[in-house]
């Protein structure tokens, strides 16, 4: 009788400690399959400029400058520890922005997703575990990696999603025709911020500003491998937004700006 007890006290403070937002989120967190974007892109420089030339109705890396409009891009999360700090800023200045998320923490977080939707912000796929797809190299585990984080998208916030970054930009003839296929239109970027190698905010701030150009579609990330940090990354978007404002520029999503649909 008196063990019970005890089992139910223990038991109790279990949950309420798997309660806690700060224990239970960031330990949990499901971690980026293929690892650090760091280490993926010091192996492999991304160019996807000649892919984009070969298939310009499925591949966009920017918009047409004609307008002063650029569109700020945030990937790997959504990521409890950062994800929410970023939606305020951007709520606090009155940006929409286009978030390219992993099934695996859509799935892990879906009241963190419904709310980058509630704040009026676009949703794009990003696979589901955040795999190598080069390395991979077969439609099979694309095409899982695809369905298996549309669907989850879509049973959270009810729609399934138009845009597709491929994780760490890589890409190749074949599995461009394949997203094509399934109705993507595959983003890629034009500005890198680089904040995923957690320089200083003001080295982050200055690749984009010094980089930055009408049209353009910067990226950046919310997510974080398990020990990743992106608090240069928030930091830096305070000197990033104000200083494009002041050059004219106005943000809008990457649908708004190429005037695409954002669902399929
Ligand atoms: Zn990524």
């Amino acid at each position: 009788m008196t063990l019970s007890i005890i089992g139910l006290i223990m038991l109790a403070g279990s949950l309420f400690l798997g309660l806690h937002p700060s224990s239970a989120q960031q330990e949990n967190i499901p971690e980026l399959e293929d690892g650090e974007e760091y280490e993926e892109r010091i192996r492999n420089p991304v160019s996807n400029v000649i892919l984009q030339q070969r298939f310009p109705d499925i591949l966009v890396l920017s918009a047409a400058p004609t307008e002063n409009t650029v569109a700020l891009t945030f990937d790997d999360g959504p990521d409890p520890r950062f994800t929410p700090q970023i939606l305020d800023l951007l709520a606090e200045h009155d940006i929409q922005a286009t978030f390219f998320v992993t099934g695996a923490r859509a799935e892990a977080y879906p009241e963190l997703l419904q709310r980058i939707v509630n704040e009026g912000h676009v949703v794009g796929n990003h696979t589901y575990g955040h795999p190598n797809l080069v390395e991979a190299s077969d439609m099979d585990t694309l095409e899982t990696e695809v369905l298996r984080t549309e669907e989850i998208i879509n049973s959270v916030v009810g729609y399934r999603p138009k845009l597709f970054r491929a994780p760490y930009g890589f890409l190749y003839d074949e599995l461009l025709e394949k997203l094509g296929e399934m109705d993507y239109t595959v983003v890629g970027w034009s500005v890198d911020s680089l904040d995923w190698q957690e320089d200083p905010p003001e080295v982050i701030a200055y690749n984009v500003i010094n980089n930055i150009h009408p049209g353009a579609i910067v990226l950046m990330h919310d997510g974080a491998s398990e020990s990743g940090d992106r608090t240069n990354t928030i930091e830096a978007l305070r000197q990033i937004i104000p200083n494009l404002r002041d050059q004219g520029l106005e943000f809008e999503t990457v649908p708004e700006m190429l005037d695409i649909p954002y669902q399929k």
